[in-house]
């Protein structure tokens, strides 16, 4: 952590991340995380505590010299999340601990066109100012994640096609003054991995890399100062210029062997079947010796592909989500070794650990919701626009 002096903003968005992390801490502590002396730090929780943004609740400590108050975030604080995904449009209001209060999906059309979704998101936007307006809830962020945002081209989406510039004006006429943020989905989904995977492996910078309807990783790091999460592209390296051809008009991308559709047509299977399997398609779905061969060396150049990446930019930790997840170790090995293969003097001279977390595929929209409370937590709970003095 850098000993450069924090804003007031960098201050609070440290102790707001801490707590989303945590789920909750004890006040000694959470000061020593954030380097604070108790005495500063209580004046924080003070202010934020009447923002209506954290809780506090005496409990026996588990060390000497408690009882002490267990800080955590406001169950009471509410944020909107929108998750589009290939065959629906999710949307639903949340808390900051991850609970879902309402949820509902918009089926997409079968061939999507940007006017399409943009009508699915206009009728999700109106369903959500009803049910905020019936309840009386008042949104303190609003989370959209878009699965291949950013990536290729500015204009153009080629996951799903989009105006974000579109959807976020009309956010912006049906939600006046409620902040709103889009991301990747990649980043949705790490942020939903590092904030509410308990025992999550890893803390601090490390590669995150998701397996769905593309192949995307994001850098994370726990810093509050600069980008603790930008979304990479690591789907598009290409393995043999014969291979299947790829949405973004390579042939034989990491991508179009490994991602959600590609495995779901080398099982056999539509996709929209795979995904109503959910993770129990790994029991349902026989895969024969050959397929199975054909996996692993798809999981192979997966592995070779993480590897390139940490060889451009070395870092400790890797974290993999989506359905190799769900495979044996057997089958799993075949990540590693690709990765081993790709790192000179392999995984250990490199010092890089490996961890799998399950696939979060499916569980729309709790990455987005996850996180609308990640950029809550993110400008310390204040609103976007503010500047102020360090
Ligand atoms: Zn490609």
């Amino acid at each position: 952590m850098s000993e450069q002096p924090r804003s007031r903003r960098q201050t609070r968005a440290a102790i707001l991340g801490h707590l989303l992390r945590s789920g909750g801490m004890f006040r000694p502590p959470l000061a020593r995380a954030v380097r604070l002396s108790e005495a500063s730090l209580s004046r924080i929780l003070f202010d934020l505590k009447a923002e209506g943004l954290i809780e506090e609740v005496r409990r026996p400590a588990p060390y000497v010299g408690g009882p002490t108050g267990l800080v955590s975030l406001d169950p009471s604080v509410a944020l909107a999340a929108l998750e589009l995904t290939g065959q629906w449009l999710s949307v639903g209001v949340g808390g900051l601990s991850g609970e879902l209060h309402v949820t509902e999906r918009l089926p997409l059309p079968k061939r999507p066109t940007v006017e399409s979704v943009g009508k699915v998101f206009s009728e999700a936007l109106t369903l959500l100012r009803d049910w905020t307006r019936r309840r009386r809830i008042r949104l303190a962020q609003i989370g959209v994640t878009v699965p291949g945002l950013g990536r290729l081209s500015i204009s153009g989406n080629p996951i799903i096609p989009c105006d974000v510039d579109d959807i976020s004006d009309m956010l912006g006429e049906m939600f006046a003054g409620v902040p709103v943020e889009f991301t990747n989905s990649v980043v949705g989904h790490a942020t939903f991995h590092r904030c509410r995977t308990k025992d999550y492996p890893f803390s601090g910078a490390h590669l995150f890399v998701f397996v769905g309807q593309g192949v995307a990783g994001a850098w994370m790091d726990d810093a509050v100062e600069g980008d603790a999460l930008q979304p990479i592209e690591l789907g598009h390296m290409v393995f043999g210029t014969e291979g299947p051809r790829c949405r973004c008009g390579h042939h034989g991308c990491v991508e179009a062997y490994t991602s959600h559709p590609a495995l779901a047509e080398l099982l056999g299977v539509s996709e929209a079947k795979l995904l109503q399997l959910g993770n129990d398609w790994v029991n349902t779905i026989r895969i024969s010796s050959p397929v199975r061969g054909e996996l692993r060396q798809r999981l192979f150049r997966l592995g070779l592909a993480i590897g390139n990446t940490l060889n451009v930019k070395p870092c400790r930790g890797v974290a993999i989500s989506g359905w190799p997840s769900l495979l044996s170790e057997d089958d799993r090995n075949a990540v590693v070794d690709g990765i081993d293969a790709c790192l000179l003097g392999g995984r250990k001279l490199a010092q890089v650990s490996l961890a799998f977390v399950p696939p979060s595929t499916g569980n729309d929209p709790n990455a987005a919701l996850a996180f609308a409370a990640f950029c809550l937590a993110s400008r310390g709970g204040m609103p976007a626009a503010a500047t102020e003095a360090a």
